[in-house]
Order: C-alpha cells, then structure tokens, then sequence
C-alpha cells in the first residue's frame, strides 16, 4: 500500500499532529546516527525523522546514506529542534533502495557546479537548484494553459513533423528515411524525395505559426505549446536546438491588440509562479544573490530576483519603435565610445549586445520594440504604409534579451503573394496558408515566446542549458 502515504510539502504545511503517517522519499543527510533529512522533490524543504537510538540495528544505520531511499512509519510531532515545525518519530524505516557512496555522483563534499551537474542531468533533479528549477518550470506551464484556457482559447497541437519552413530561414532538422549508402537520385543527380517516407521533403518545425494561423482564422484565438527544433549552430547560452514555444494566433487582432495581450500573458504566468512557489523563488533568489557575490560589483544586478519580477509586475512595459531604439544607440555613451562589437545604422538586425543595452542599461525594464525593417523579418508580417517597415513586435527582457518575436500578419492576399515572391518563398507549396487570405481573410496577428527563455527570467538562472530537462546543444545530445 504504497500510495496511503503523505508527501513531504503536505506534512510541513500539517495544522495536526500526534497521527500516524507514512512518508517516503530519498536521504539529504543523515546527523547522529538519530537525524534523518528526507526529501521527497514536493518540496525543497525536508522532513526531519528522529530514529532513537536502539531503533536500528548498526547494519541498517550504515545504509542511510545520502541518495538512498526510505519509506518510514512513524507519528507526526510537535518537532522540538530548531528549524522546523513538526517531524517524524519514526516506529519504522524501510529501506526501499541503497545507494553507495562510494558511487553516488552526488555525494560531493563541496557543493557541485552547475556545470558538473549538467554532465549529472539524469540525477540532477535531486538538488535543491533544479528542484526548484523544474518545479517553477511546471508552474509556469501550468499557468500558460490556464491563462489561454480562461480567455477562450482553444489549444491546438500543430504537427512536429512538416514540410514547410515556417521561418524562411533554413535552420532544419531533416526527417527521412532514405538510406544514407542508396540514396536516391533525380537524373539532374539531386536526391529523389519521391521515394521518401512522405513522398517528399521533410523536416521538424520550427515554428507552429502558419498551422495556428489556420486555427485562428475558425476557432478565434488558439495558442500552441510544444516543442520547437531549430539547427542553428550557435552556441550560447540562450539557443537550444530543441526548444518549447508558446504561440498564440489571434484573429480580429492588431498590433496594438498583440502587444498588450503579450505583456498580459507575461505577467499574468509570472505572478502565478511567484504566488505558487514562493519558497522555490526565494529559494532561487538566494543562490542568485550568492553567486553574484563571486562577481566585481559593477556586473552584479541592482535588484535582487523577487524584486525584479516584482518590479516587472507593477511597472508597464516600455513600448519603442525600431527607429527610436536605433536613434537611442546611436546616442548612446556605448556606441560613442565604441564599445559595441556590430555597428549599429537604421537596417541592422540588432543585436544581442543592443538589445541588452536598451533593456538593461537604458530603460532598465523589459521593452516592445515595433516597426522593423521589412528585409530582416519574415514574408508573413504585415507591411507599413510607409513601404519600408513591417508590424512587428520583439519583447526585449533584462538579462535575456529577446523573449517574444511577434507581428501582425499580412492578410491582404496581393501584398502577401508580392513579399512571397520577393523573397523567394515557394507560393505553390504554400498554396493552403494563402487560401485563409482568400476565403474570409482578417486582420490578425500572433507571437511566440521562448518557453525556456521565460523560465531563465523567472528562475534567475543564466544558462539555457539548465531550465530543461535534458538539453539538445550542437555536439550535445545526452539522455
Ligand atoms: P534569436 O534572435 O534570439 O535567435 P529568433 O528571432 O530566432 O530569436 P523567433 O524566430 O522570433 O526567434 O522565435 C520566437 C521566440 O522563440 C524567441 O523570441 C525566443 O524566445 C525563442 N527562441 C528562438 N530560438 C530559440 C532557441 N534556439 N532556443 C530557445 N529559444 C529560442
Ligand atoms: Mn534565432
């Protein structure tokens, strides 16, 4: 009868005691032949199970060590040490699996890197970082449903495997069965994806955008959640090669209306977390603050992790047209004293090191940036009347740099077919996106917002690498 038992956040948060309770979960530490830390990953906080003296024979005290697991019968009490509220008298403790410390990874005496634990990430959940980590983590999607759920959207899963590149940009993981030895060839001597598993070419998404826009122009508002694969081979600390991505697609939306549902998503799922993990982002805000110690005081943040997200709560985002964030650059002390490493003129993609300028040093909030050049955004985006720019929409946040890329879409069919051409965008295969501008087509418009990108912000963590679970990297592909 394994599931009688109670977890660990339950019995702390406990109004009663004197009951018997069973309570299972792995060791943290093991004090006095007496103590026992026990963890069960509902809560970063431990039960502590006092076994008196004379309880265990020595055969079974030595095998309480780190990592092993327990299940303990015993009365809930009144605790009378210090630190915590109630603990465990135990009447009997079952060791449900050993683990040798000799060999047990995690058995360190000074506390692991991240680094070490990302070679670890099989065990790694076990810490008190990425339990904290991977527990927000599941309250943020929790909350990206609920948030879309209570408006009305319908969540729509748009297929993983495509044979459209949604971006333009090439960036793909191809899909095939064709043999690598035998490949098939055209007489041109270009391989033959006729005789491939789906007749033709295919590769993972990048993106579910133009299968939501299907969705949206019948259903209203959708959003899609899930995994998105982009094979770009750069190695930073903000780019996976399999990563989640929320994209909402709404019709009878500007950018206007885009921009101010974004910002209320964003900090509507912030506000879930903090309310529903307040010990796990307190938890995160104190191993920030830590690790900032290590660093010359002018690279350390000016406000601590729970300010900040408060800060981004209460404070309207600041919301900047390409033109103005260029003219800002442009008069910045950092581009006057060339401290920029890409030059910086109207028509540039910007940046990184731009983007962070603007959030972090100019406005010290996240940003909206609209109206960028046409040539460095996608075909889909709906153009100005100025000839020059498009409405599109990047959400610049502090620390992170890009976290939405957004746009109105173009629904005017000739102006879209125009971009297509001008673009070298194959119209034919896109035969069926361009029928939602031919039957009933309107004014809407989306965004899609880095999943793991959004928990960096919320978790103040700084690798990308350690807010998923087993992450995908050029040359890294464990687990
Ligand atoms: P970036 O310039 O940072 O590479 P992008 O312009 O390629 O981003 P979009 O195509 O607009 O990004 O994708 C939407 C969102 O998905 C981005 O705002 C970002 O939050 C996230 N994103 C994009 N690429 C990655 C990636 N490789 N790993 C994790 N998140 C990503
Ligand atoms: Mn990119």
């Amino acid at each position: 009868m394994f599931n009688s038992r109670t977890k660990i956040k339950a019995l702390l948060s406990s109004e009663q005691t004197g009951q018997e309770v069973t309570v299972m979960g792995w060791v943290r530490s093991f004090r006095n032949n007496q103590f026992i830390a026990l963890n069960d990953g509902s809560t970063n906080n431990n039960i502590q199970v006092v076994a008196e003296l004379g309880l265990l024979d020595d055969a079974t005290l030595k095998r309480i060590t780190p990592g092993a697991s327990l299940k303990v019968v015993g009365q809930l009490i009144e605790s009378l040490g210090k630190g915590q509220k109630v603990e465990v008298k135990a009447k009997n403790i079952e060791i449900l699996g050993d683990c040798d410390p000799e060999k047990y990874p995690l058995q360190l005496k000074n506390r692991p890197t991240l680094e070490y634990l990302r070679e670890k990430a099989h065990l790694r959940f076990r810490t008190n970082t990425f339990g904290a980590v991977f527990r927000v983590r599941h309250s943020l999607a929790f909350a990206v449903h609920k948030f879309f759920n209570d408006k009305g959207f319908v969540y729509l899963h748009t297929p993983i495997i495509t044979s459209s590149d949604a971006e333009g940009a090439g960036e793909m993981f191809r899909v095939t069965t064709l043999p690598f030895d035998k490949t098939p060839r055209k007489e041109d001597g270009t391989v033959d994806f006729a005789e491939d598993f789906f007749g033709k070419s295919t590769n993972l998404t990048v993106s579910g955008q133009l299968e939501g826009e299907l969705g949206a122009m019948a259903f209203s508002d959708i959003y899609t959640f899930g995994p998105t694969f982009r094979a770009e081979n750069s190695n930073t600390t903000r780019h996976l090669a399999e990563f989640w991505m929320i994209e909402p697609e709404m019709a009878f939306y500007d950018i206007e209306d885009n921009m101010n549902l974004a910002e209320e998503f964003i900090k509507y799922i912030i506000k879930h977390a903090i309310e529903h993990n307040a010990d796990d982002i307190a938890f995160l805000a104190q191993r920030l603050a830590d690790e900032e110690k290590q660093l010359p005081q002018d690279k350390r943040s000016e406000f601590g992790l729970v300010e900040k997200l408060e800060f981004v709560l209460n404070n309207p985002f600041e919301r900047i047209t390409y033109t103005e964030a260029v003219d800002i650059l442009l008069q910045s002390p950092a581009y006057k004293k060339k401290k920029f490493e890409y030059d910086v003129s109207w028509g540039i993609d910007l940046q990184s090191e731009h983007e962070r300028y603007l959030v972090e040093k100019h406005f010290k909030k996240p940003v909206i940036v609209t109206g960028y050049p046409k040539a460095i955004k996608a075909f889909y985006m709906r153009q100005n009347d100025d000839g020059k720019t498009v409405a599109a929409m990047d959400i610049l946040a502090p620390g992170i740099g890009e976290i939405v890329g957004g746009s109105q879409r173009e629904e005017r069919l000739e102006k879209l077919e125009e971009r297509m051409r001008e673009m070298h965008i194959p119209v034919e295969d896109l035969d069926w996106y361009l029928d939602t501008r031919r039957f009933g087509a309107v004014p809407h418009a989306g965004f899609g917002l880095g999943f793991e990108r959004m928990v960096l912000f919320v978790t103040g963590m700084t690798n990308i690498r350690d807010v998923i679970a087993f992450a995908r990297t050029p040359n890294n592909c464990e687990f």
